[in-house]
């Protein structure tokens, strides 16, 4: 079948309104969380064979964070699928006024080759709770990950309500020019705005989800030791090719030595800095990132690290310091594992630098110091974050997820997620009894003064 053909077959199946029944939406979401649990092993060596991922960081980073939003569904779904009763103005009385939450319709998912089972299907989780159909158009960066999530999913599912589609820019070029009723996108900027271009000729709504610099601040009156180590899992997780992932750190003058000696000590503990392949540590994706994320390192500004595996696409985890916002490794989202470190003696004018780059995707802030934590948060805008941790964030699905300006556009994870992909439909019922006659003609004077008094 060609692409119009599965977006043709959805949109027949969304006129049948099968997915409007909730238990059909349940059934649908425990069957893919079982799906997943059958074929663990197989999902773990796929992205093993693409980029080295570990079957541990695979479960924490991937799975977990999809079945714990299906499982969020699984218990929250009905009540939130249920009209929302809201009171009824003067004007209208008598009458109920309600809200009903309806799907929009045919969805588009397209996803990222960074976390190639999370960005994928939470997303498609979400979709399918608010009542929708699904095209999912995995990144073919990860050939191994892309298969099996088209065969896992296409051999279990109807076509007409959830199916995958494999390719690259030709594929995504033909999907994105079909009316779609919601585009969602993760993915870089750059794309983004491709996306939303061709989701314009349609007027489709769109989700995107895309990156940025995300910086992480360290106070003086932060605890080194554990701001060392919560900033070390956070960036190099993933070989540091995480959107949300600290991109750089802003650190008070006066702590900036003992938080770089902390740095290393934490990555020496952890991770191999021989530029071996470990289970601990993943690949960076291709060639083509291996060689854009070295090129911007300055050999005269590393603190540690920087073995390079070229062999393997193996970077060890990197510390660069004295850098300044001029330097190559600040023009960019480094993607990769390279941590620049910039120190700062006035918090108000670090402020200032990172308000000249665009909107964060997020933002970290380490510090006892409300005053200051509450300084960066309302000063900055950005899509989310996290006080005295990095990335965990978007472990909590009550928190809506996503980024700002440059960063993004609309949030998901779960409620959040179920609005994304609803259409929140007001209505008011009346009742055929009493009748105000204030808006009928003729508009005398009475009604006009009755009218004020009831709207002013
Ligand atoms: P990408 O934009 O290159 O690719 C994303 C998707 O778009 C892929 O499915 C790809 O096939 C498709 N695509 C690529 N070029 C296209 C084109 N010209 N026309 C149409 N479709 C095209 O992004 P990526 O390299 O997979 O991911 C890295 C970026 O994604 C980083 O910037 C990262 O910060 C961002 N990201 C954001 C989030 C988030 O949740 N906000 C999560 C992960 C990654």
């Amino acid at each position: 079948m060609n692409i119009q053909d599965i977006h043709q077959t959805q949109k027949d199946f969304f006129r049948t309104h099968t997915t409007k029944d909730i238990d059909f939406r349940i059934q649908q979401l425990q069957k893919l969380k079982q799906l997943l649990k059958n074929n663990e092993t197989i999902l773990f060596e796929a992205i093993y064979k693409d980029f080295g991922k570990s079957a541990h960081e695979t479960y924490i980073t991937e799975l977990a964070h999809v079945y714990h939003e299906i499982n969020t569904f699984l218990k929250k779904l009905r009540r939130w699928a249920k009209p929302k009763r809201v009171t009824t103005n003067l004007v209208n009385f008598p009458a109920r006024s309600y809200i009903v939450y309806e799907p929009l319709g045919n969805t588009l998912i397209i996803g990222a080759w960074n976390y190639p089972y999370n960005l994928t299907l939470c997303p498609v989780v979400d979709a399918i709770a608010a009542g929708n159909t699904v095209i999912l158009k995995p990144s073919e960066i990860p050939s191994n990950v892309s298969d099996i999530l088209t065969k896992l999913i296409n051999n279990n599912f109807d076509k007409g309500f959830l199916h995958v589609i494999e390719g690259g820019i030709p594929e995504t070029t033909e999907l994105l020019d079909l009316p779609f009723d919601k585009i969602f996108f993760t993915g870089s900027t750059f794309v983004g705005k491709i996306v939303y271009q061709a989701a314009a000729k349609n007027l489709t709504p769109v989700t995107l989800e895309l990156g940025g610099k995300s910086p992480a601040f360290v106070s003086k009156s932060a605890n080194i030791q554990m701001t060392a180590k919560r900033l070390v899992w956070a960036k190099f997780l993933n070989a540091g090719q995480t959107c949300i992932a600290p991109d750089y750190i802003l650190v008070e003058k006066s702590v900036e030595t003992a938080l770089l000696e902390a740095i290393k000590q934490e990555i020496e503990a952890h991770y191999p800095t021989d530029g071996s392949l470990s289970g601990n540590y993943c690949q960076i994706i291709n060639q083509k990132n291996f060689d854009r994320v070295r090129g911007y390192i300055q050999e005269e500004k590393v603190y540690f690290g920087n073995v390079q595996n070229t062999e393997k696409r193996i970077l060890s985890p990197t510390v660069m310091h004295q850098v300044t916002f001029d330097d190559p490794v600040m023009k960019d989202e480094i993607f990769g594992p390279v941590l620049p470190v910039i120190s700062y003696e006035d918090l108000n004018s670090a402020i200032d630098q990172v308000l000249e780059l665009s909107k964060p995707l997020s933002c970290y802030v380490y510090s006892k110091q409300q005053s200051e934590i509450q300084d960066i948060i309302k000063k900055i805008s950005f899509g989310g974050g996290a006080i005295n941790d990095s990335v965990m964030h978007i472990s909590n699905p009550k928190l809506p997820f996503g980024g700002v300006g440059y960063s993004g556009i609309g949030k998901y994870h779960g409620k959040t997620g179920f609005y994304n992909f609803s259409n929140t439909k007001g209505i008011l019922h009346k009742s055929f009894g009493l009748e105000l006659s204030l808006k009928y003609t003729p508009y005398t004077n009475w009604k006009k003064k009755i009218t004020k008094w009831l709207i002013e």
